[in-house]
């Protein structure tokens, strides 16, 4: 069996080059090729000795996940489902805006957390994904978008980990990732522009902050304990006030001053007046002085195992009002690709079936798969 190299982040692929016998810069040469020129064949790499091509043709190989099919939606958001074997399949979604494109990746098949809002929950949780897995998404995205816009510069300019699974009970294959994107050598990008968005794993907040402190986004969801336990079962072990004190610790190490807190409004259940004006206590409460956290209110994409309802629209403007004027700042999220059920918490909640997932997997090629021209289209419009 030879190694994926798509599994390293630069540290690991020198030590893979050194047992080779071959200098640390010779894996930098090969990371960039790779990262960088989205090489799959040792042969391209024209600048490496053909004696050692020919040793990683015997030892090793690049292999993004398969990708199973790709849905554009009219405003330019695309998604992809990759198929990860074993009857799994995760999602990435791409999110052109002007001047900035964002990629939101996916950590895990499923998720053990359950959060009752979520679809991805309601799977339950099947595996982790591999360091090469999550890398792959990044590294597909932005080689597929190169190569179809016909663009050598970098398009994807942002990273959130915001897709299925949650990405600190995933964080020995999350963390040589994080690495790879942030690499000179691999994508270069800012630590800022890094989110990983997490229910609150109050341990590995801590860890995040000292082995890679990028910009972190928190689902907080409601303003109590007994409500956040309802909702996101995992505050039973680390309750708000762990949790907000554990976010005050990893704004010492942050890359921004100030900490996301995700809220996804459900109505009649966490987006009343009165729930508002808690958050605003609770936000006062541990605050240090200054501004240290801002809202960004995600209207609930329903599905229907879920027994939820979307917060009107009238109550969302209500409840961010309420915030900004307290000195919170306060965003609601625009729901994006909306007609290819890109939205959050809908990334292949109707994939997972064991029994049957190659007859899905050869309706969805050919039903979803639109033509490159359409594509090329539809982001240029954007
Ligand atoms: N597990 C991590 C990251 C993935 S979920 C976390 O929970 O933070 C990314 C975001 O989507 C979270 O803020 C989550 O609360 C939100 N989300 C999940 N399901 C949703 C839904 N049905 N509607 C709106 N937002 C949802
Ligand atoms: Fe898991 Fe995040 Fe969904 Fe909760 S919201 S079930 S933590 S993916």
């Amino acid at each position: 069996m030879t190694v994926n190299l798509l599994d390293y982040d630069l540290e690991g692929l020198a030590v893979f080059c050194d047992r080779l016998g071959e200098k640390r810069y010779r894996a930098v040469q090969l990371f960039r090729w790779i990262h960088q020129r989205g090489a799959t064949q040792f042969d391209e790499m024209s600048d490496l000795a053909k004696s050692l091509r020919e040793k990683l043709k015997t030892t090793a190989h690049i292999k993004a996940i398969d990708v199973v099919s790709q849905h554009i939606s009219s405003d330019g958001t695309i998604k992809w489902l990759f198929n990860v074997g074993g009857g799994d399949a995760v999602e990435t979604v791409f999110i052109p805006e002007d001047g900035r494109g964002t990629l939101c990746i996916s950590s895990q098949a499923g998720c053990a957390v359950g959060c009752r809002f979520c679809s991805t929950g309601h799977q339950g949780f099947s595996r982790n994904l591999t360091t090469g897995e999550i890398t792959s998404q990044l590294w597909f995205a932005e080689h597929f978008l190169r190569k179809h816009l016909n663009k050598d510069e970098r398009q994807i300019s942002n990273v959130v980990m915001m897709g299925m699974g949650e990405p600190l009970q995933n964080y020995s294959e999350l963390l040589p990732a994080l690495r790879t994107m942030l690499d000179d050598h691999g994508y270069g990008l800012s630590r800022r522009r890094v989110t990983v968005s997490t229910s609150g794993v109050v341990p590995m907040m801590d860890r995040l902050a000292l082995d890679c402190p990028v910009a972190l986004a928190v689902s907080l969801h409601a303003p109590d304990d007994a409500l956040r336990s309802n909702l996101v079962p995992l505050n039973k072990k680390y309750p708000i006030a762990e949790l907000l004190e554990a976010c005050n610790r990893y704004l010492v190490h942050a890359p921004r001053d100030f900490i996301t807190f995700e809220y996804c409004m459900l109505d009649g259940v966490n987006d009343q007046v009165e729930h508002a004006n808690e958050l605003i206590e609770l936000v006062r409460k541990y605050s240090s002085g200054g501004v240290w956290c801002k809202f960004n209110l995600i209207p609930f994409n329903p599905f229907p195992a879920s027994g939820l309802i979307r917060s009107k629209p009238e109550q969302v403007k209500i409840f961010a009002k309420i915030l900004s004027d307290a000195g919170i700042v306060t965003t609601i999220r625009k729901t994006r690709g909306d007609d290819i059920d890109a939205a959050c918490g809908q990334l292949a909640g109707d994939v997972k079936d064991r029994t049957d997932i190659t007859k899905r997997i050869a309706r969805q090629r050919m039903v979803m798969i639109k033509p490159v021209t359409d594509f090329d289209t539809q982001v240029r419009e954007t």
